[in-house]
């Protein structure tokens, strides 16, 4: 059952984290988005309004800034109502305007199945660029949206839940915001396969309940063990494994069984330091015999979206076998929120040149994954070389993606999708705006172009502002068959 959720709520879980929200704007949010909605229903029966609260909600317990959380709440004004994105802008700034926008060009895209996985993810990604939070808003409609699944025919539930195990979690992963992803993937997964969520959570449940009791068990011995070493200021707290990565390791494992998996409870140590958390590690380790190959320092070598904290597995008391996540707070933060810790209050505070961090800390990763390269994953190794290398992404109105490089023009992506087309484009709209020819293209613009049926020919004048060579050559020949 769900909790009753409500904007007085919501209001007061943003002042909790963050004393300076600004309530009034967030409540003049909800009543426009309240009028907006007025009369609309979701496919459960219940008010509209109910969705756009969800989805502040979600993005409320991840502590984002009052913008997203605003945005958040506004972000199917635009294509469900008759308020404009303009009017948004209007009353609410650039900056949500533009998180709304940004939302709504996500939504178009449409995931056509695996064949296109790389393409959609590079679309998402094409607005990461641009503001990530864009993303987390997507996340947080996607969550809302899971827990309303139910009333939705079955192909269409498989639809969205393949989505979001396809594209959502990887990006939540790679953005190393764990506790989305674990939440989008345990909400998507009964949706996926019906039958598979029955037999794995019938197995997986009871032996995380039994695994749970154990540790509740030996927590005092654990505390008792450390203390006599010293430590101090530790916290000892049990992280349970979502099933729908316990059923990836058993496929990885190819068993059908729980055998081999150790962390489906894992003991997780929070210690104020980094010199405790490998002082933490050698009193287990004397305490306990670690298995063989199973100590990982991903403190020293962190993983690529930047997770950090030590592992290690250990015959534990009575020959229990158990794994242990020892880290500082402040990992264990970054661990669950990623890089939407970047906006939480006091890291604001900290920040003032966000924007720039934000991409370095992208850069970052990209570098991290291309030297992890090998299996692990060929999208972003393209895709660092698609982005990285002056290439811009621009839309079709259909949400097919085209990948030009930088500086190109209207008529080059018309060229682009076919050469009548070119011969034919009289103007475009870019972004719902009616712009000239010429016009450069910028990353993540929608363009839709405007053709003239009668036109024989193109303009020699194109020539002159073309980029690609795909256009410039086509000109070339269009011009010389209408002469010849
Ligand atoms: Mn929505």
């Amino acid at each position: 059952m769900q909790e009753e959720r409500s904007i007085e709520k919501l209001i007061r879980m943003m002042c909790d984290f963050n004393p300076r929200s600004e309530s009034d704007l967030v409540r003049l949010a909800y009543e426009f988005a309240q009028k907006a909605h007025a009369g609309q229903q979701r496919m459960n029966g219940e008010e509209y309004i109910t969705h756009a609260l969800g989805t502040g909600y979600h993005l409320a317990s991840m502590k984002m800034d009052d913008a997203t959380i605003i945005a958040g709440i506004l972000h199917d004004v635009p294509d469900e109502t008759q308020y404009t994105i303009e009017q948004i802008r209007h009353e609410f700034g650039k900056e949500i305007g533009e998180l709304v926008d940004g939302v709504g060009r996500l939504g178009k895209l449409k995931y056509r199945g695996k064949e296109r996985y790389a393409e959609n993810l590079r679309k998402m990604f094409v607005s990461i660029a641009r503001d990530i939070r864009i993303v987390i808003i997507k996340f947080a409609d996607r969550m809302h949206n899971l827990e309303t699944l139910d009333a939705l025919p079955n192909d269409k539930q498989k639809r969205i839940a393949r989505e979001v195990i396809d594209i959502y979690a990887p990006i939540a992963d790679r953005l190393g915001i764990g506790k989305v992803k674990t939440r989008l993937e345990d909400l998507a997964f009964p949706y996926l396969d019906p039958e598979i969520y029955r037999t794995v959570s019938a197995m997986v449940i009871p032996a995380t309940q039994e695994k749970e009791a154990y540790l509740a068990r030996i927590h005092d011995r654990i505390a008792h063990v450390l203390t006599e070493h010293g430590l101090q200021g530790y916290a000892i707290l049990s992280r349970v494994k979502c099933i729908y990565s316990t059923y990836i390791k058993m496929q990885k494992k190819c068993s059908e069984s729980l055998d081999g998996i150790y962390d489906l409870v894992a003991a997780r140590i929070i210690v104020p330091t980094i010199a405790d958390c490998y002082a933490a590690l050698g009193i287990i380790h004397q305490y306990w015999k670690p298995l063989k190959g199973r100590i990982k320092d991903y403190i020293a070598q962190p993983k690529p979206n930047n997770y950090r904290s030590l592992h290690t597995t250990v015959f534990c008391e009575d020959g229990e076998i158990v794994e242990f996540q020892i880290r500082t707070p402040e990992m264990d933060r970054e661990a669950r929120y990623g890089i939407a810790a970047h906006w939480h209050y006091d890291e604001a505070q900290k920040q003032s040149a966000r924007m720039t961090q934000k991409l370095d800390w992208l850069n970052e990763i990209l570098k991290l994954q291309e030297r992890t390269q090998g299996n692990d994953d060929e999208y972003l190794s393209s895709l660092k070389l698609d982005i990285f290398q002056n290439r811009i992404f621009v839309f079709t109105p259909k949400g097919d993606v085209l990948n030009l490089p930088e500086n190109s023009t209207v008529v080059d992506f018309a060229y682009h999708i076919h050469s009548d087309i070119g011969r034919r484009c009289s103007g475009a709209y870019v972004n719902d705006v009616h712009v000239s020819l010429s016009t450069i293209l910028q990353s993540g613009d929608v363009v839709e172009i405007i053709v003239e049926k009668n036109r024989k020919k193109p303009s020699s004048d194109w020539l002159r502002f073309v980029k690609t060579h795909v256009a410039k050559s086509h000109i070339k020949s269009q011009l010389k068959e209408v002469r010849s």
